[in-house]
């Protein structure tokens, strides 16, 4: 499942980490892939992924195998991640003169799975549509799109959807927006409440019904290295993080 929208700062990273985070609680296994050079989501999963560190970038560029570079999430029994350094940053351009440039990923996700099981594989996406993006939605067979209750909130998911088109007629016919998360939600406002209603319209069965607060549990466990999941459950925060990967795990993997 590939967590997307190309506006930065929705809540994307916040998601795949905490969804990860849900998903094992449950007991399931789940690898993360971090394909933004900023590797949030590595430094919220508590991982190793100081510049040299190998990663994502290894895997996608040099081809190195998928099982070497994996690391143990500290905190979390069950959760894998591929991480992400600065050095990725310079991958969108280490792969442009490449063959097979956008499966990349799906290759190094093919050789894993002939031998490797997990439950899960979630990826985090930077904000952009760049060759990382498109590594990530060739791989991948559903879309998970955050979207942050304020305004705006739908600019940027047309075009995201067009590419999806776009992939799926090309390079993956299996992929599907499967689910929709509304985030930061300010149960003071009517903002949230408006937005949340136009989403649900817009996108009526991949909405979750469990809807993220905005809160501030959510927001400081990543300088802490962890997940609001782990840093504290019982906040209301990891308490819906928990509640949408039940959702999602429910719904298997049809996404319905
Ligand atoms: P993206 O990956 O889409 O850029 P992030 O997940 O990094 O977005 O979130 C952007 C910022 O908003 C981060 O500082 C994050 O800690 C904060 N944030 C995300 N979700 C919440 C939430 N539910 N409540 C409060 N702050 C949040
Ligand atoms: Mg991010």
């Amino acid at each position: 499942m590939v967590v997307a929208n190309q506006k930065g700062g929705v809540g994307k990273t916040t998601t795949a980490v905490n969804i990860a985070a849900g998903l094992a609680q449950g007991g399931l296994k789940v690898m993360v892939i971090d394909i933004d050079p900023q590797g949030n989501a590595s430094t919220a999963l508590g991982v190793e992924h100081s510049e040299g560190t190998v990663g994502t970038y290894e895997v996608l560029v040099d081809q190195h195998p998928l099982i070497d570079a994996l690391a143990r999430c500290p905190d979390l029994p069950g959760v894998w991640v591929l991480p992400a350094t600065i050095d990725l940053a310079g991958a969108e351009i280490g792969l442009v003169a490449t063959v097979s440039r956008e499966t990349r990923l799906k290759t190094a996700l093919d050789g894993f799975f002939d031998h490797y099981y997990v439950d899960y594989v979630i990826i985090d996406c930077p904000p952009s549509l760049g060759l990382l993006t498109l590594n990530a939605l060739v791989a991948a067979h559903e879309i998970m799109i955050p979207i942050q209750c304020e305004y705006y909130a739908l600019e940027g998911v047309t075009q995201l959807l067009k590419t999806i088109n776009l992939v799926k007629g090309r390079l993956n016919d299996t992929l599907v927006l499967s689910t929709v998360l509304l985030t930061m939600y300010d149960g003071r406002t009517n903002l949230s409440a408006q937005v949340a209603d136009e989403v649900r319209k817009h996108f009526e069965r991949e909405t979750l019904r469990t809807v993220i607060p905005r809160s501030v549990r959510v927001a400081e466990a990543p300088s802490y290295g962890q997940t609001v999941v782990t840093y504290q459950l019982n906040s209301v925060g990891a308490q819906a993080y928990v509640s949408a990967a039940q959702e999602i795990a429910e719904r298997g993997a049809t996404g319905f």
